[in-house]
């Protein structure tokens, strides 16, 4: 495939929200299920492998979402809000199978756990469930290398950035179904949700799971991507725990390194709200040097408003130096 970001995850990124902290780990930090006490993920799928269970997470996981600020119902309410045409043993029956796993029973009644909150967001995100599609539209931005303009697109649960032109992939991006409901600020919300999982690749934590990753440079011949157009090596970093992984240009991580965000805000350019298919030195590798491929040894240029912040970079990713000096007139961003 023609690339140039690959998909900063291979499992959707809804289950990365902020009560994602109960990601399934007991206290040893060993996944849930080695421990007799915790639940086998079967046994956690089965618990709502019921239409009524299923619907009693829907009302209650819709009732928290309630601009009320109340997360419990009790019995009687629950079972009114719920759609379900069963009787109150049965629905009681099923409610209680719930209870301790994605459900909390207080003295007020019955409320969602937090891995019952993941749960109904998950579902309501369709990320399981559901297939949209959005249709390619025309984004503010010429492809690097050819005068077509690039498009977003929506399909299979990934937003694309691409040329039509010369079919150039500028970024995948794995998002949950839920995201193209609306067309209102798409492209910034696609932006927003992209540079918050790749913020976390930058830091070396899974967006997903919460375990280290591992993180190595690539020659692009060593990525198996046939068509690559001029790129100079890839990012890769990958989650041993779960499979996550990331292929990134050196210029779009970076675009997370407090010296770059600094330097480009200072010139007049947010890299944090700015989509990264519009800054030349994340979208394309024109603006990197390889010094040296053993050990890594790469210097990127970051050329804002008439000045060019340069910076040495190792495999580790550490910045060895970094210089700034005016820009050449014909690489301002
Ligand atoms: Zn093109
Ligand atoms: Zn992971």
């Amino acid at each position: 495939m023609t690339d140039d970001d690959q998909p900063a995850s291979d499992l959707p990124g809804i289950l990365s929200s902020v009560e994602s902290t109960h990601s399934g780990l007991n206290e040893a930090g060993k996944p849930a299920g080695e421990t007799p006490n915790q639940s086998t993920s079967e046994d956690a799928f089965a618990l709502v492998g019921n239409e009524i269970r299923a619907e009693i997470i829907r009302t209650l996981g819709a009732h928290d979402a309630d601009a009320t600020g109340e997360s419990t119902l009790g019995f009687a309410d629950l079972r009114a809000a719920a759609e379900t045409d069963v009787v109150s043993s049965q629905f009681n029956y099923h409610l209680q199978k719930l209870v301790g796993h994605y459900v909390e029973k207080t003295d007020e009644g019955y409320r969602l756990r937090p891995e019952g909150k993941m749960l109904y967001r998950t579902i309501r995100a369709g990320t399981f469930t559901e297939r949209e599609s959005l249709s390619p539209v025309a984004i503010d931005q010429d492809c690097y290398y050819c005068d077509d303009q690039l498009k977003l697109a929506y399909d299979d649960g990934m937003f694309t950035v691409q040329c039509h032109g010369c079919e150039t992939l500028y970024d995948l991006i794995l998002a949950p179904p839920s995201a193209v409901r609306t067309d209102e600020n798409l492209q910034s919300r696609v932006e927003g949700y992209n540079y918050h999982l790749r913020q976390a690749f930058a830091q070396g934590v899974c967006p997903t799971c919460l375990n280290p990753l591992e993180t190595e440079l690539l020659d692009p011949s060593e990525t198996g991507f046939t068509d690559v157009v001029e790129r100079d090596l890839y990012v890769y970093q990958s989650c041993g725990y779960c499979g996550n992984h990331s292929y990134l240009s050196l210029g779009s991580l970076f675009l997370h390194h407090p010296a770059v965000i600094g330097f480009c805000y200072e010139q007049g350019l947010d890299v944090t709200t700015t989509p990264r298919w519009e800054i030349p030195f994340a979208a394309t590798d024109r603006y990197l040097t390889v010094r040296s491929t053993d050990p890594w040894e790469i210097v990127l240029e970051v050329p804002v408003d008439g000045v060019t912040l340069e910076l040495v970079v190792d495999e580790e990713l550490s910045i060895l130096d970094h210089s700034v000096s005016a820009s050449p007139a014909d690489d301002d961003i």
